[in-house]
């Protein structure tokens, strides 16, 4: 089964933001921001998709959708195309504007300077070019000078980076020997600690060094092949020989790695160590030489994440020859550079990591890969431009309004519940009550005055950023928690659930047409846009929002009466699931997609009251001959428009914690409201009898 922890639920709106008309060519006439200009035009964007001729009971998506699927072509380089992946190319073309012309106007911020000198500076591929190697000349002779383990602990304790967090963004992998995340603690949320996780693999993960299939032993092989190439272009002498060598250190990492699922398991992974635990458990590492490096030898605790990866890896560092770490060292410091090195360095990084490994025919056009890269360094400076120009303050107030009745609605419909426990309500209530919501943008900018941007340097440019995020994030030790701070940029199309920090980030590029348009009729928004938000919202409150409480902490707050409700309830959505079948051999899996179908069904039942009550009483909006209820499901199903090549569905339904996006649409059975909207009636295919229909919230 796939775990059902964070990732699934933190990352809900990958497959969740696609809405209205595209055309078949992919670009989006109907939706370039401001051109369905009032509810006429609204409700051609919403007529033009349907087929009219599929009545709504018996197949819902197709009634919405059917005109657009049959006009819609995948463009050759995805394997499918949606609202979500037509919303981030537009914000990366966007965003490739403000950051080229950032120090064009009149008097640029330093800030501006440093994102145009950035950008520039990575698309100098000429200058890059006749540079070769020399910019990682000096780390290169760093490593060689390493002649003892005390020396080797230091330098595996500075390259040490801030590049894993575990439960937002869900980043478990890091190349280097551990990662750190510093984070509020589980067991006391008002206070920071440093997280330790296991790391040093450059594949993505243990399977791949381990997994006995003839499909993984092929990528092994294309791996140490690519060990070698990448040593032999940087002139190192035996590169087949230390390949062997460096392959054979990483599967033994490997060995002692946890895998996902049990690091997803988070009440496996909430083990305290003092300091002094590290020398005592954990033997071989130097330790006081490798978190003197590392900046961490004032922290007296700490989280490791998986103990005995920690333990394995430590005893590794004195096992494992002085010689054979060096190789290792050296390999991973030009893997890590590659993207800043010359062209030869940049294809044979993408031959393996983007062709073997990901099945992607091209390397994206050096343009995308600076904007990347310019966001990776700088993301919170672009952002800002990003939200001067897209996200006026009027979107972000009416943004705030929608999240406002959406919070309202629940708290009547906790207040409702029959089957939770009184005391677990008044807890729902309270974890509600702090819920903390944040909309379009973070209320402090991250601060970028110590970043030097030199142009002419890109590798250096790009581990100077990486090293002040490194600080930022040593700078929180002994600081009060920020429950204002944000995961992800403005300029990113998706949207976070924070469990320690019980607070939710909604990007301003998710806050665009077609998921939330000013100029078309509300209910539209509420019904796309606005289930999204309830879906976020309720994941705070299901089985595994039962693990955090109200101030964060790691701490189950429900009645074993009320989980065996919950279970009881859930055990019927798992059944309608299961029974959906996109293809005669395969089945959705209505255990694995449980916690997002709940999260669905409680998403839309509360956008609905929420249109309710922004109503106040007044009739709603009816256009195009559809009335509100209408044009609020129809909003709906159309928000989960995408067409998929096959394989890539079949691969989503055996590997995703959400179902596909078709039957996501079709949630729309277990509403009352969508009944009478519809006149759906027994017979028709998604007619469910009002005791079959779920409701969880
Ligand atoms: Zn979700």
């Amino acid at each position: 089964m796939m775990p059902r922890a964070f990732r699934t639920w933190r990352i809900a709106l990958i497959a969740a933001a696609c809405g209205v008309t595209i055309a078949a060519d992919g670009a989006a006439p109907s939706m370039a921001g401001g051109a369905a200009t009032a509810n006429g035009g609204a409700a051609t964007a919403v007529l033009a998709g349907m087929d009219r001729s599929v009545a709504p009971g018996d197949d819902f998506f197709m009634y919405a959708n059917g005109a657009w699927l049959s006009a819609t072509r995948i463009p050759p380089d995805q394997s499918s195309w949606s609202t979500f992946a037509m919303l981030r190319e537009r914000t990366i073309e966007r965003t490739s504007e403000l950051i080229r012309t950032a120090a064009a106007r009149p008097n640029p911020t330093s800030e501006e300077r440093k994102i145009a000198d950035y950008y520039a500076t990575f698309m100098d591929e000429a200058a890059i070019e006749k540079k070769g190697l020399e910019p990682l000349a000096p780390a290169l002779r760093a490593i060689a000078r390493i002649d003892d383990r005390h020396k080797l602990a230091s330098a595996l304790g500075a390259a040490m980076r801030a590049d894993v967090d575990v439960l937002n963004n869900t980043h478990l992998q890091t190349p280097n020997l551990f990662g750190l995340w510093v984070a509020a603690d589980l067991d006391d949320p008002t206070h920071y600690i440093p997280i330790l996780l296991q790391g040093g693999l450059e594949m993505p993960d243990r399977d791949y060094y381990l997994d006995p299939s003839q499909h993984m032993a092929a990528i092994r092989a294309q791996y140490l092949a690519h060990i070698g190439r990448v040593l032999t272009l940087a002139h190192i002498a035996d590169a087949r020989a230390k390949a062997t060598r460096i392959f054979e250190l990483e599967r033994r990492m490997a060995q002692a790695h946890w895998s996902r699922a049990d690091s997803e398991q988070v009440r496996k992974t909430d083990n305290h160590w003092t300091r002094a635990d590290f020398d005592r458990r954990a033997p071989g590492l130097d330790w006081s030489a490798f978190f003197a490096a590392a900046r961490l030898e004032g922290a007296a605790r700490f989280i490791v994440w998986q103990p005995s990866a920690l333990i394995g890896l430590a005893a590794l560092t004195k096992e494992e020859p002085l010689e054979t770490w060096k190789e290792y060292l050296t390999f991973h410091a030009l893997e890590h550079a590659a993207p800043y090195l010359p062209k030869a360095f940049v294809a044979e990084r993408f031959a393996f990591y983007g062709r073997t490994l990901s099945g992607t025919p091209e390397l994206s056009p050096r343009w995308k890969r600076a904007v990347d890269q310019t966001d990776d360094a700088l993301g919170d400076a672009v952002g800002k431009l990003y939200v001067a120009r897209y996200f006026p303050p009027s979107e972000k107030a009416r943004a705030e309004a929608m999240v406002r009745n959406l919070l309202a609605a629940y708290r009547v419909r906790i207040e409702r519940l029959d089957w939770m426990a009184p005391q677990t309500k008044r807890k729902a209530e309270a974890k509600l009550a702090t819920l903390k919501v944040s909309v379009g943008y973070p209320d402090t900018w991250r601060d970028y005055s110590a970043l030097e941007v030199v142009s002419g340097d890109a590798l250096g440019n790009a581990m100077r950023a990486e090293q002040l995020e490194y600080e930022r994030s040593l700078g929180k030790l002994g600081r009060p928690v920020d429950r204002d701070e944000w995961v992800m940029t403005p300029q990113t199309v998706n949207a976070v659930n924070l469990p320690v920090l019980n607070a939710l980030n909604f990007p301003a590029a998710y806050l665009q047409p077609p998921n939330f348009d000013p100029h078309r009729p509300s209910v539209m928004d509420y019904g796309a846009a606005g289930a999204v938000i309830g879906h976020e919202i309720s994941h705070s409150f299901d089985d595994q929002g039962a693990l955090f409480d109200a101030s964060g902490k790691l701490a189950n707050w429900w009645t074993k009466a009320d989980f065996a409700h919950f279970e009881a309830a859930g055990a019927r959505l798992v059944a309608q699931y299961d029974r959906y079948r996109p293809f005669p051999d395969l089945a959705v899996n209505g255990k694995q997609t449980l916690s997002e179908n709940i999260a669905d069904v409680a998403g839309l039942s509360a956008a609905y009251d929420a249109y309710r009550l922004s109503l106040n009483g007044q009739p709603g909006s009816s256009v195009g001959g559809l009335t509100t209820d209408q044009l609020f499901f129809l909003s709906f199903a159309q928000s989960w428009r995408t067409k998929m090549r096959e394989a890539a569905l079949r691969r989503l339904i055996v590997t995703d914690g959400h179902a596909p996006a078709r039957y996501r649409a079709d949630t729309v059975r277990n509403i009352d409201t969508w009944y009478a909207a519809f006149g759906v009636a027994p017979g028709m295919k998604l007619y469910l009898a009002p005791a079959d229909r779920v409701r969880i919230w």
